[in-house]
């Protein structure tokens, strides 16, 4: 059922500290860690609790959760000092998702290049 943890799911587990992750933020709904292969200065992951497995399906399932989820990513980006930042949503294999628990990356603290590869 959407929303349900999953055993085989890496986030639902750093959700409930069963794997270890540096929590820079947390919520009701929501978890914020680095990411352990920083792209930039900034790198943060911002995931909903509950098991969704892209962007697409949370937002559909539980918009209010999707918009904590900006929401969080935001007050990430202010309590890093990034001024100019990058919420990036990675959706398919195609598109570089590997982790298919839905998550944003805010990656700031350095100038970032448009179009992205
Ligand atoms: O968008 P994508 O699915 O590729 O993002 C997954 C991210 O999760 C990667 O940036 C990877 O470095 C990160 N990760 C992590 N901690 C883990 C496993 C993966 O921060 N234990």
């Amino acid at each position: 059922m959407a929303g349900e943890a999953r055993s085989d799911c890496l986030f639902c587990k750093i959700a409930v500290g069963e794997v270890p992750a540096t929590v820079v933020r947390e919520t009701e709904t929501t978890i914020a860690f680095r990411d352990i292969n920083p792209q930039a200065p900034t790198h943060v992951l911002v995931i909903p609790k509950a098991h969704h497995p892209d962007a697409a399906a949370l937002a559909a399932a539980e918009p209010q959760i999707a918009a904590d989820v900006l929401r969080e990513a935001q007050a990430v980006a202010a309590e890093e000092g990034a001024e100019s930042y990058r919420i990036v949503f990675n959706t398919g294999a195609g598109a570089g998702q590997t982790v298919f628990h839905a998550h944003a990356h805010v990656l700031g603290g350095r100038g970032l290049q448009w179009p992205p590869g």
